[in-house]
């Protein structure tokens, strides 16, 4: 299980949207609020953010409290667009960089938030780990973002036990799938958040119920149900 935030908006430092909040991935990390499975996400981290159209990560299998060069540059790191991760592994998935979420194709950055029974995921020769969030995202990519919301229910046809909360985002738009686990959604002035928890005490932060498609894009928020 994990936690994962992602922005789209005006361009704002990795720092203020990953680091600085009070209650952000950072403390996030090994202290969450809302978590329904996992005490603390110590497993590793990632930072993926669009640079003039183009995916950028920055991932690690070590704890985003203990990494003080990150810390270090986040701050001088800025983008209208990013998606960012702590990670919980699961029993049994491996826990190396190439695991950690954001998972990109080129054009998408994409997070897993919960745990899927790899049995039902098709093999793939182009999911970056052989952790369930790797192959979901593969899978993922492959039948299209804009068939999300299909994909999530077909996985989860499949395994009924499924936790699939999705959250993606390509530059301009942010895709993001409730199953299973919390997702809150912050309407700024300067653009919108969606994450797996409010990162502090702001009122207009809002529940999206479970199993509901969010599409964000032009400062509008859609959410739909899940079928
Ligand atoms: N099942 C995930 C993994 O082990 C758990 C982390 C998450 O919620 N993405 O990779």
């Amino acid at each position: 299980m994990c936690r994962h935030l992602a922005w789209l908006g005006e361009s704002t430092s990795v720092a203020a949207l990953v680091l600085d909040p009070p209650s952000g991935l950072l403390v996030q990390s090994y202290a969450p609020r809302r978590q329904k499975h996992g005490l603390m996400n110590a497993d590793g981290w990632g930072v993926g953010f669009f640079d003039a159209g183009v995916p950028r990560r920055w991932r690690s299998a070590a704890p985003l409290w203990g990494d003080a060069s990150f810390a270090s540059v986040a701050p001088a790191l800025s983008s209208t667009c990013l998606v960012a991760a702590v990670r919980s592994a699961s029993v049994g998935m491996p826990i190396e960089a190439s695991a950690s979420a954001p998972f990109t194709d080129g054009t998408w950055l994409l997070s897993h938030n919960g745990l899927v029974d790899r049995a039902v995921l098709p093999t793939s020769r182009t999911a970056e780990s052989t952790n369930d969030s790797a192959l979901l995202a593969a899978l993922i990519f492959d039948r299209g973002m804009d068939d999300l919301g299909g994909t999530v229910a077909s996985v989860a046809a499949d395994d009924p036990n499924a936790r699939l909360n999705i959250l993606a985002a390509n530059g301009s738009r942010l895709v993001a799938t409730t199953w299973g686990d919390t997702l809150s959604v912050l309407r700024r002035d300067d653009g919108v958040v969606l994450a797996s928890e409010p990162y502090d005490d702001d009122p207009g932060w809002q529940e999206v119920p479970d199993r509901h498609l969010v599409e964000v894009a032009d400062a509008r928020v859609r959410m739909t149900p899940l079928t």
